[in-house]
């Protein structure tokens, strides 16, 4: 398959096209992103130093590694009480709960579960969705929930204890935030459509993708949660909230995450998952291994291409890294959990191929 000569990105990669030179439009069209600074940070977090109530802020805790190093920051680096909110999407690999305990218990911090389960009561139709008509654009949808729950619930909970502070890894706090990853999941839904307006453009094709998929038009609660999730998405916002990302202001640094939070908070990474990113959710580890089915690459070949592109690391040790990462997806492991729906690996597989074929 084709790369960029710069980067890492791949042919296959939703609206790539490459230069004489074989450098893709990302390459060419990169801006570095602005760093703040712990100066400018300081000073906008003074006011909430003076706290009301018992807490300074709210930080959600995926259990992930951005999430662990920025509660761990707020802490021990800016001298903050929070609250930690872990929302609870029923796919939270064992080794994140053990990682939760520790982190909260070191760090002395007042923690929360929130289960939902919004997540779940979608996952299964859209996986029979995927099979009756595969489509690497339907992947995302097996997210549906995650996004709208966290937002509501720190939200409100940040109401509930008088907080007006929620800080994150990015400013949108979804995702972890922070590392230079693009999404090409939007570029999925929305290919071939050349509308300004970037929502109204996931709208129509939303609209394209589920509208033609009798799996989904024959689950109305499912379609509705779509849209109740796009809501959060895209209008709701944290009114009245000061939100903050903190590798805005501090920068993204995996090499200092990653010893940070292995070293001071005993972190590890969940055996069955060969990297430390996104080592949270195992909806995220069967996305990896649909879209390396469908695309042939992941979104790690994405975060590696965006890591390249900010002068992070270097060409080879992004392809060395992707190489490892995509060849070693827990394959056992994920056909266990889509068992558990009375669904079979080896089908999703079939099915992803010949969408390949056929597209
Ligand atoms: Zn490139």
């Amino acid at each position: 398959m084709r790369r960029c000569a710069k980067c890492v990105l791949p042919e296959t990669y939703p609206g790539i096209h490459f230069s004489d030179t074989g450098v893709c439009n990302s390459c060419l069209n990169y801006e570095a992103q602005k760093i703040e600074g712990v100066e400018v940070l300081k000073k906008r977090l003074k006011p909430f130093y003076d706290k009301r109530g018992r807490y300074h802020c709210i930080v959600g805790l995926s259990g992930g590694r951005d999430s662990t190093f920025v509660l761990y920051y707020v802490v021990k680096e800016l001298g903050l009480n929070p609250l930690a909110v872990t929302i609870d999407n029923g796919f939270m690999p064992d080794q994140i709960y053990k990682n939760i305990e520790r982190t909260v218990d070191i760090l002395k911090v007042s923690h929360l579960y929130v289960k939902q389960d919004i997540t779940a009561s979608t996952f299964t139709t859209t996986l029979k969705a995927y099979l009756v008509k595969p489509n690497p654009a339907l992947v995302g949808f097996l997210c549906n929930g995650c996004q709208g729950s966290i937002k509501k619930n720190l939200s409100s909970l940040a109401k509930r204890h008088n907080i007006n502070l929620i800080i994150g890894g990015g400013g949108d706090l979804v995702g972890g935030g922070g590392e230079p990853e693009q999404s090409f999941a939007e570029g999925l839904v929305t290919k071939g459509i050349n509308l300004k307006n970037k929502t109204l453009s996931l709208v129509l094709g939303s609209i394209r993708l589920l509208l033609g998929n009798w799996v989904l038009l024959n689950s109305p609660l499912t379609l509705l949660s779509f849209v109740r999730e796009a809501f959060y998405r895209f209008v709701w916002n944290y009114k009245g909230l000061n939100v903050i990302g903190l590798f805005e202001y501090i920068g993204w640094n995996e090499s200092e995450i990653d010893m940070t939070i292995k070293e001071e908070l005993g972190w590890e990474r969940p055996k069955e998952w060969p990297i430390n990113w996104r080592a949270d959710c195992k909806i995220h580890w069967l996305k990896e291994f649909l879209y390396r089915e469908t695309l042939g690459f992941t979104k790690n070949d994405e975060l590696l291409s965006g890591m390249v592109r900010a002068g992070m690391i270097d060409r080879e040790e992004a392809m060395r890294r992707l190489e490892y990462a995509n060849d070693n997806l827990p394959e056992n492991y994920l056909g266990e959990l889509v068992k558990q729906y009375g669904l079979r690996l080896s089908d999703l597989r079939e099915i992803s191929h010949k969408w390949r074929v056929e597209s």
